[in-house]
């Protein structure tokens, strides 16, 4: 459907005697936004509207160019419904092509950015709204530009209005909201009261902003920004009390068990049941009752609802933190308020030594690992990165979690039912349920049985521990039922040294004692540092692992 060419300065309908009715506002040279009004249309034909057609100046950058704009759409029935908005290249005043960008829009005003490929023969191009002939509602699209890399295209009458983005970002306070507006638009936390954003100490905001967006700025404008650990030692006085990320799984209900009982925790809550894709359809979460209900027996704990899981939605990524360590910038934000010098996160040996289970690698002595880029994030803010479980596999986080003094809290399962109870069938209650030794449960299902055939065998440690104890059988494990995985039941205390400050270590010993945990002997930690020799031989290396190499003979 090769469209015409619209030569005018204004926004104008293809095709004569359509109905639609066009408003188009400016900004200071640009259109800025456009309305349809589809109510006095016929179903004769579908609506197409085209801004003005603008010299193709992307033609000769390879950087992707993405079309950055809000949608909303109205109508009686309060509908969410699809459109397209084409991007349509003319050469010599002739079609050679056009690319559609399929979007949502509803009543909820969505930020949309949408992937552009122009003809790459295109001397011209211009956009072309599409509406269904059924649509009898009003289209809204605001703030419309094209982006690329860090400079944003407006489109004006006869050409493009060039700037820069700006890149900057301004936090403020609003009684106990803190907001961020940034080129993503404002997301916000609602924080405890009595905290002050002027409190904050600096270090502790460049760290909690350089986790909130720089993975985003790289994802939406190419931007590498350094990291704030650069910046030397760190002026903030650590405080004495402990903060915990406390999320409700196995692992940080397990680090909240071993650490002392007067440790803060935090809970980042989304305020939000669903949210809006880049292209503007719907995505339902979970129904949080059953966390919400579980959390109210918590002591010690601060709920900060926040929107800051969004940001990267609004540079046209996914749903949640960019960084690993997302949760870490709230406990920064906090650290000054509840006079902190620890940060803690829930975390098991296997992901924070065996990359999921299969080959070890010594992220302490590792320079370049990723828990020492983290914790010399966390350290630049005058807090001492805590990891109270890394030394405890997943056997040894699900009974400490199970057993412990909040034995029934945790909610493991990412399928859990609306009470909270485990789904039975899923890879990670594959492993929970047979890590007991249990042998009557559930078939797992499908995506179990795939998981079980990769290679390397991901959760190697825990699946074939899970296996052994409870007699499972399945072909593509088979030749690993004989590793002898026993050191799974003690704990590994390298980590417990280098990963808790000096004045937690003698209680998380204390605690994982009382559980009739005992630490791993040298026969054990050999074991768990050569396991990769099993699950994974191409991959593993002595220095790796952090052994030197036996001597050949
Ligand atoms: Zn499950």
């Amino acid at each position: 459907m090769p469209f015409a060419l619209n030569d005018s300065p204004n926004v104008v309908p293809l095709r004569a005697g359509d109905g639609v009715r066009i408003e188009s506002g400016s900004g200071t040279g640009w259109i800025e936004d456009i309305t349809l009004d589809l109510a006095g249309r016929s179903d004769d034909t579908h609506c197409l509207v085209a801004l003005p057609a603008l010299t193709n100046v992307f033609a000769d950058d390879d950087r992707p160019v993405r079309v950055w704009t809000t949608a909303r759409y109205d109508d009686d029935a309060g509908a969410r419904l699809p459109f397209v908005v084409y991007v349509a290249g003319f050469r010599d005043g002739r079609s050679v092509g056009e690319q559609p960008l399929k979007y949502f829009a509803g009543p909820e005003e969505a930020p949309l950015v949408l992937d552009a490929t122009i003809p790459p023969r295109a001397d011209r191009y211009q956009l072309v709204l599409y509406v269904d002939r059924r649509y009898r509602g009003t289209l809204t699209l605001r703030n419309i530009r094209l982006v690329i890399g860090t400079t944003e295209y407006r489109i004006g009458p006869t050409e493009h209005i060039v700037k820069p983005i700006e890149m900057t970002r301004a936090w403020r306070q609003e009684g106990s909201r803190l907001i961020c507006a940034s080129a993503y638009g404002e997301h916000w936390a609602e924080m405890p009261s009595g905290w002050r954003l002027d409190e904050v100490h600096p270090s502790a905001m460049a760290a909690a902003e350089w986790i909130l967006y720089s993975g985003v700025d790289r994802l939406a404008f190419g931007v590498t920004v350094p990291t704030p650990a650069s910046a030397g030692p760190p002026s903030r006085q650590m405080g004495p009390n402990t903060l915990l990320s406390f999320s409700l799984g196995t692992d940080s209900t397990a680090a909240m068990a071993i650490l002392p009982d007067d440790t803060i925790r935090y809970y980042c809550r989304r305020p939000y049941t669903s949210y809006l894709t880049r292209t503007g359809a719907a995505v339902s979460l979970p129904d949080p009752g059953p966390w919400e209900r579980r959390l109210a027996g918590v002591a010690n704990l601060i709920v900060i609802a926040n929107t800051f899981e969004r940001i990267q939605l609004a540079a046209g990524g996914r749903h949640g933190f960019a960084h690993n360590f997302g949760y870490a910038a709230i406990g920064l934000l906090l650290a000054e308020h509840t006079d902190a010098g620890a940060l803690a996160f829930g975390s098991v040996m296997e992901q924070v030594f065996l990359r999921s289970g299969h080959l070890f690698a010594d992220v302490v002595a590792l320079e370049r690992s990723t828990f020492n880029a983290l914790r010399r994030l966390v350290n630049s803010a005058g807090l001492f990165l805590t990891l109270p479980t890394a030394g405890c596999s997943e056997v040894l986080t699900t009974r400490i979690a199970d057993t412990g003094r909040h034995a029934g809290l945790a909610i493991s399962c990412p399928s859990a039912s609306a009470d909270g109870t485990a789904c039975g069938t899923c890879f990670k209650c594959f492993r929970k349920l047979r890590l007991e030794g249990r042998a009557d449960v559930p078939d797992p299902d499908e995506s179990v049985i795939h998981a079980l055939e990769k290679y390397p065998l991901k959760s190697a440690t825990s699946v074939m521990y899970a296996v052994q104890r409870s007699g499972y059988r399945h072909p593509a494990v088979d030749e690993y039922r004989d590793v002898e995985l026993g050191f799974l039941e003690r704990y590994f205390d390298y980590a417990v040294e280098h990963m808790l400050p000096a004045h937690l270590q003698d209680h998380v010993r204390g605690e994982l004692a009382s559980f009739g945990i005992e630490p791993m002997t040298d026969d054990d930690e050999l074991r768990l540092r050569t396991i990769g020799q099993i699950f994974w031989p191409e991959s593993f290396s002595w220095s790796r692992a952090g052994i030197g190499e036996p001597d050949a003979g």
